[in-house]
C-alpha cells in the first residue's frame, strides 16, 4: 500500500514540475512516506528526516515532506519533535498533496491528518517500471484486531469507485504491465458500507446501495469478473482477505476466471484460540483450518500464505507452540513472520504486566522462522518435474557471467531460470528442476 502511494505522489508532483531525483543532497524536496507497522520502521522514520535536518541547515530552502502511517499518528507533534519538517500528510489526505506543496512552496508549515475522505478525481501515477502494477481497491480497516494500528493510521474502510479503478488498470495495462495486484487491507470489504462518503459509489436515485446502474451487486468477486473482461493477456491477484470473510463468490472467481491467480494470503497470526481470542480475531483453529481445507478442496495448486506474530503479550510456551503445530498441519506455503510490537493506542499495548520478554521473543521468532523454511520447502518440492507458466519479472547477468531470468508462477512460486534473452514481461513455460527454501530452478520448455 505504501509503494502504491509513492508511486500516487511521484505523479502527482510530476504533474506540478517536480522531477524525481536519487540524490537528496541535490533536491528540492524530500519526502519520506513511513510505515508504523512496528516500532522499527518508525523509529528509522525519524532518524532519516534526522538526517535531512542536517542537510537544510546548509539549504534552508529545502522542503521536507512527512508522510504516511507515522505522520497521521504523530500530527502536529512532528512539527515540535523535528523543526524542519514542512508539510505532515496522513494517509487519507494523500490528493491533496499538490495543493499543500503549493502552500509549503510558500513558506507555511501545514499539518493535515484530518480522517475526512478526499474526493479522488482523476489522478496521475507514476509507476514503478516492472510487471506488476498495484492498484488500491479500498483502504482502512473495521476491525481492531488488538495489536494492530492500521484502523488508527489509515481511518475505517472505505472502497474506490469502480469506474476509477478499472480506468486504472487499462491505463497499466496499455503501458505493458502483465499483472494487475488489487490491494486492500480487507480486499473482500470491497463495496461495503461506503455509500456515505465522498469516495464511496455513487448511488443513482432510487438505487439501492451496494448495487451498480445494471443492478449487479458491487463486491470484490463482481469487481474480479469486470477486470478479467478486458481484453489482452495478463493476471490478477489481491491481498489482503481476512479468514472469515472470503466468499465462495471470490472462489468460483479464482476457478472460472483465466486471469484471476490460484494465490490467497491470509493471515492467521496465531494457531491458538486463547490468543486468538485475544488479539480480536474473529475464529479459531478449527474454523480457519475449514477455509483453507475448502479453499484447498476447490482450487487446484492453489498457494495460501499467511502472517504471524510471536510472542503476543501473555502467549505461553504451550500457545507458541500450537502456532508452529498449525504452520506445519496446514501446509502454509509461507508466512510472514515477525515478533510482537507494541503500538501506542492499540489495546494490546496497555497489556504491559504481561508482555513477553525480548529473549523469548527473539527465540520463538527464530522457531517461528525455522518452521516457515521447512513449510516452504516441502510446498516448493510438490511441483518438481512439472511444466508451468512464469511471469518475467527479471533479467540478470550474474558475477560469473551466468544469465539468468525471474518470474513468478500463477500461484506466486517464485522461479529461477538459465536463459541468455532478456524476457521481462514474457509469460513462459518451463518445467522445474529443483526445488530450494524460497524458489524454484527450472528450464525452458
Ligand atoms: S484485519 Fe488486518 S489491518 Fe485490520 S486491524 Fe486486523 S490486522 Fe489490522
Amino acid at each position: 500500500m505504501n509503494k502504491s502511494d509513492a508511486e500516487r505522489m511521484y505523479g502527482m508532483l510530476e504533474h506540478i514540475g517536480y522531477t524525481q531525483t536519487d540524490e537528496p543532497k541535490e533536491a528540492d524536496m524530500l519526502i519520506i512516506n513511513t510505515c508504523s507497522i512496528r516500532q522499527l520502521s518508525e523509529d528509522k522514520a525519524y532518524s532519516q528526516i534526522g538526517v535531512w535536518g542536517k542537510i537544510k541547515k546548509s539549504k534552508p530552502d529545502l522542503k521536507i515532506v512527512f508522510a504516511g502511517c507515522v505522520a497521521q499518528q504523530g500530527g502536529k507533534n512532528i512539527l515540535k519533535r523535528a523543526p524542519y519538517v514542512d508539510l505532515v500528510l496522513g494517509t487519507q489526505r494523500l490528493y491533496e498533496l499538490p495543493n499543500l506543496v503549493k502552500r509549503i512552496e510558500t513558506g507555511e508549515r501545514v499539518v493535515s491528518i484530518e480522517e475526512k475522505p478526499f474526493e479522488e478525481s482523476e489522478i496521475q501515477i507514476n509507476r514503478v517500471k516492472g510487471v506488476n502494477a498495484w492498484i488500491p481497491i479500498m483502504e482502512g480497516c473495521n476491525n481492531f484486531c488488538t495489536y494492530c494500528i492500521v484502523p488508527y493510521t489509515r481511518g475505517r474502510e472505505r472502497s474506490r469507485k469502480p469506474e476509477l479503478i478499472l480506468a486504472e488498470v487499462k491505463k497499466a495495462l496499455s503501458e505493458g504491465f502483465k499483472e494487475i495486484t488489487l490491494l486492500g487491507q480487507n480486499v473482500d470489504s470491497y463495496g461495503k458500507g461506503v455509500n456515505e462518503t465522498q469516495n464511496g459509489f455513487e448511488i443513482s436515485e432510487g438505487k439501492e446501495f451496494g448495487k451498480d446502474l445494471q443492478g449487479n451487486t458491487i463486491n470484490l468477486a463482481w469487481l474480479l469478473r469486470q477486470i478479467n473482461a478486458i481484453e489482452g493477456k495478463f493476471r490478477i491477484r489481491f491481498v489482503t482477505n481476512y479468514p472469515t470473510d472470503i466468499t465462495d463468490e471470490v472462489i468460483d472467481t479464482v476457478i472460472e476466471l483465466d486471469k484471476v491467480c490460484e494465490y490467497f494470503h491470509i493471515p492467521m497470526q496465531s494457531g491458538d484460540d486463547y490468543i486468538l481470542k485475544k488479539m480480536n480475531r474473529r475464529y479459531d483453529y478449527a474454523t480457519y483450518k475449514k477455509i483453507c481445507d475448502h479453499i484447498r478442496s476447490r482450487v487446484k495448486d492453489v498457494t495460501i500464505t499467511s502472517d504471524f506474530i510471536a510472542g503476543f503479550p501473555g502467549e505461553t510456551e504451550e500457545q507458541f507452540e500450537n502456532t508452529l503445530k498449525a504452520m506445519t498441519e496446514l501446509e502454509l506455503d509461507y508466512s510472514n513472520t515477525a515478533s510482537y510490537s507494541p503500538r501506542e493506542k492499540t489495546v494490546a499495548a496497555k497489556w504491559v504486566d504481561l508482555y513477553v520478554p525480548e529473549d523469548v521473543k527473539t527465540d520463538r521468532l527464530a522457531r517461528l522462522n525455522e518452521h516457515n523454511r521447512a513449510c516452504c520447502l516441502a510446498s516448493n518440492k510438490k511441483y518438481l518435474g512439472r511444466e508451468m507458466e512464469v511471469l518475467i519479472e527479471n533479467f540478470e547477468v550474474r558475477k560469473n557471467g551466468d544469465k539468468v531470468i525471474t518470474g513468478r508462477t500463477r500461484n506466486n512460486k517464485i522461479v529461477h531460470i538459465p536463459c541468455n534473452r532478456d524476457l521481462r514481461g514474457k509469460f513462459i513455460n518451463v518445467r522445474i528442476t529443483n526445488a530450494r527454501t524460497w524458489y524454484l530452478n527450472g528450464e525452458l520448455v
